[in-house]
């Protein structure tokens, strides 16, 4: 067995001293936070889809192992249904949830502060309050972040004023704010990256919500959407459920149409495209290009492509033993960036980690992900996909999963609508039990 602690800040070799003690003189030191008898110590970052997942199941899979999860937050706000808060339906109250039933019931540790840094070889996290945690694995969950500039003008500061709600919580509430605040009549542009990026259908769900709000309440306004790629996720079904439900309220650029925004002036808001195209709007969405987290990037977890390569049955680092990445930060072959990817990753990643702890073999792993849309409230669409590990990484299983059919009938849409409720009803309850 191995002894378990945590440390308030010490140095390298009052650590390396303190590891050769006892556990008795480790409760008598100064700087020992808690001490315990356990099997491993598994810290994992980032509370999240997939952050929280892992750290439930490592404790489901082996109550002998500490799950430290380091997560700055009490709560957690899902990007999924925030484009519902827009739309009006649903509040930010109800897509947020807390960590209570991951310590009462499950005993994971939440320690509220940030992992400032990443010592991979040294096998320890610092966090924001100054404290050291040690680990025997690491899980990375932080989702991602912005390359702020890269849309010329569009900065933290911008983001202020022009929200990407692309993270739910004050900045949905400051879009929401926005659309109420326009007149009837305005236009509303929405600036979509191109791949990858997190919830490839999400731009075009936030288009089909929006749409639903203005249809009701300002229903001479026009959203333009500027894009840099030539094709989407689901589009013909978007794009005839836009049609049947909106008529000409949205326009799509594509890539191929000068649909690549490259700069922003903030204040005009006005936008640029590639080829000089200048668009004024009365609200702006600028969903910038993204990468992985900062801490991934940091922690030299990620490529030169920004996002970081893991082996794909376990989702250990190609570049560091012992650290699992999971979600939107990794490279995951054909799996998208979604909240139910990143709970499938989740999943996997502690199955690895505990078997590796108890020397167990590793069964090759499936991967899952449905992505639900909605178009209107009671007009739903969906992609289920089922993924195996080939000498190709992780592909999608021909055959298995499948789009909703173009030519359904109303019926058809309206329980689609009813499973994306359920959907996130059982996803949010199974990860953070709330
Ligand atoms: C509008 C929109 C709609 C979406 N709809 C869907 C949907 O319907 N279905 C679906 O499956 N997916 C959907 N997604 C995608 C989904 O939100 C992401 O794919 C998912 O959140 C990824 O999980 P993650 O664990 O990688 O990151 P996240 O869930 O974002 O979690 C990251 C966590 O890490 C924490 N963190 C970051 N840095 C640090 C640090 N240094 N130290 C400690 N903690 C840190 C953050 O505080 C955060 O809590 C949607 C996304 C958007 C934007």
């Amino acid at each position: 067995m191995k002894i378990g602690f945590a440390m308030k800040t010490i140095s390298r070799r009052s650590f390396a001293k303190a590891a050769g003690t006892t556990a008795a003189a480790l409760v008598a030191a100064p700087y020992v936070v808690h001490a315990q008898a356990v099997k491993a110590r598994v810290v994992v970052i980032g509370g999240g889809f997939g952050g929280a997942t892992a750290a439930k199941y490592v404790r489901q899979f082996d109550r002998e192992v500490e799950v430290t999860l380091v997560e700055p937050s009490a709560t957690f706000t899902t990007c999924p249904f925030s484009n519902y808060v827009l739309a009006g339906f649903k509040t930010l109250k109800y897509i947020t949830h807390d960590y209570k039933a991951l310590t009462a019931v499950h005993g994971v540790k939440h320690v509220q502060s940030a992992a400032q840094s990443i010592d991979a070889a040294g096998k320890s996290v610092r966090l924001a309050n100054g404290d050291t945690l040690r680990f025997d694995k690491l899980v990375v969950s932080p989702g991602i972040d912005f390359r702020w500039g890269a849309v010329k003008g569009y900065d933290e500061a911008a983001a202020e004023k022009i929200p990407h709600a692309w993270r739910a919580g004050p900045q949905t509430e400051l879009l929401r704010k926005q659309l109420e605040a326009m007149p009837d009549g305005g236009t509303v542009l929405m600036v979509v990256p191109a791949n990858p990026f997190r919830c490839p259908p999400g731009p075009y769900e936030r288009a089909s919500m929006i749409a639903f709000y203005l249809k009701a309440n300002k229903p001479k306004s026009k959203i333009l959407i500027l894009d840099a790629k030539d094709m989407f996720s689901k589009q013909g079904l978007f794009q005839d459920g836009w049609k049947a439900l909106y008529g000409d309220m949205i326009t799509w650029v594509p890539l191929k149409d000068d649909g690549k925004v490259v700069e922003i002036d903030v204040n005009a808001k006005e936008v640029t495209t590639e080829f000089g195209k200048k668009h004024k709007a009365d609200v702006i969405n600028l969903i910038p290009p993204q990468w992985a987290g900062a801490i991934a990037r940091t922690g030299g977890l990620a490529s030169d492509s920004g996002w970081c390569p893991v082996n794909p049955t376990s989702f250990e680092s190609t570049l560091h033993k012992d650290v699992h990445i999971i979600g939107d930060a990794c490279i995951a072959g054909a799996m998208p960036k979604s909240g139910f990817a990143a709970n499938s990753q989740g999943k996997v990643a502690a199955m690895s980690i505990v078997n590796a702890i108890n020397n167990r073999p590793m069964a090759p792993p499936t991967y899952v992900n449905t992505c639900y849309s909605l178009v209107s409230r009671e007009y739903g669409i969906s992609v289920a996909d089922v993924y195996r590990v080939t000498d190709q990484g992780i592909v999608a299983v021909q055959g298995a999963g499948g789009v909703s059919p173009r030519d359904a009938a109303p019926s058809v849409r309206f329980q689609e609508a009813q499973y994306a409720e359920g959907w996130y009803a059982s996803m949010t309850q199974e990860i953070w039990g709330s």
